[in-house]
């Protein structure tokens, strides 16, 4: 019989370290036989008019189509008249649901809908993965309105998941907490300002930005997976860049596939090269080149 068609992903290298980092996963995805086709789509130098940003609408529209997509920094280009690229890619695409981390945007708005399916995400993300516990971030005992009602939220979703524990945790105490026994917690739930000041000191935690992955989830099942840091310019072009966060990205989209068995191995491999120490990349106190560090996952594949 012959083999299944490949599954089509969007392919953002973005700016920076990005198409180096990207070159990693499309290697490591070679070796591991991953049976995806990647559409590629650079960020333009022209303004979209139908977008309002440097991103086409085909590009747009090649997410949409596939449902799914890997996503590398983008640099935030100076000047006006244009959106943000980020936030065009999470307006345009529905993206709500950020798993483990947003990218700043200082405007705070809680809205019933948005607050009750970010929650239903979060409860429905725990049941379907085996987790026992949601823990609602909040400062609500400031922010009684805007928080409270995300707050309401939250336990109204909280009372169609009986099995799931739940726990409202002040932010501040969450941040001592995390700090002391980031154990104490299992899935975290909380708007987007706070999720992004939690998600790097989380990130601080495990090693640094060139090691945290994360998901954007939106409407209609588009999953758009990138690693948490930006561009890096300071070290672009210099084969230097950890590509693990981008790698952990992609192994999060494989999971939103059912590929399991493919992230499983990928994940180990990447693992596996990091604690045997041999290979590493600068961040991690390492000598080692983009190039090689990829070469040693893939050896390990
Ligand atoms: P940054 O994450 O690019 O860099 C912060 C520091 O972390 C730098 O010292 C950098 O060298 C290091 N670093 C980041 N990723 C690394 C990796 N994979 N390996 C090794 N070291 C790594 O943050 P910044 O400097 O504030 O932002 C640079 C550009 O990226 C800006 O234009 C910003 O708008 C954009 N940005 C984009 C995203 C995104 O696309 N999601 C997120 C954050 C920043």
């Amino acid at each position: 019989s012959s083999a299944p068609a490949p599954i089509k992903a969007t392919l953002f290298p973005g700016d920076g370290i990005g198409p180096e980092i990207a070159v990693s996963v499309k290697q490591v995805f070679q070796a591991a036989e991953v049976p995806i086709e990647w559409e590629e789509h650079y960020v333009g130098d022209q303004i979209d008019p139908r977008t309002q940003s440097f991103l086409t609408w085909e590009s747009l529209e090649s997410v949409r189509r596939n449902r799914v997509g890997l996503k590398g920094p983008m640099a935030t280009p100076v000047g006006k008249g244009h959106r943000s690229l980020n936030l065009t890619l999470r307006k345009e695409l529905n993206l709500y649901a950020n798993v483990v981390r947003g990218v700043v945007e200082s405007l705070k708005i809680i809205t019933r809908q948005a607050s009750l399916r970010v929650a239903e995400y979060a409860f429905h993300f725990a049941k379907t993965h085996g987790r026992e516990r949601v823990s609602a971030i909040h400062k609500a005992n400031i922010m009684q309105k805007t928080d409270g009602l995300f707050l309401k939220c939250c336990r109204e979703v909280a009372e169609k998941y009986p099995e799931i524990t739940y726990e409202e945790v002040v932010i501040d105490n969450c941040c001592m907490m995390l700090v002391k026994n980031p154990a104490l917690f299992d899935v975290l739930v909380m708007p987007n300002l706070y999720g992004d000041i939690i998600s790097d000191l989380c990130a601080g935690l495990v090693g640094g930005l060139g090691l945290t992955a994360s998901c954007n989830i939106g409407e209609a099942g588009i999953a758009l997976a990138e690693a948490v840091h930006g561009s890096a310019p300071d070290i672009a072009g210099k084969n230097m860049a950890n590509p693990t966060a981008l790698l952990l990205s992609a192994v999060t989209m494989l999971r939103h596939l059912e590929l399991y068995d493919k992230a499983e191995r990928i994940q180990d491999a990447i693992l596996n090269t990091i604690a045997e120490g041999k290979y590493r990349t600068a961040d991690l106190g390492g000598s080692s080149s983009t190039t090689d560090f990829t070469k040693a996952i893939c050896g390990h594949l």
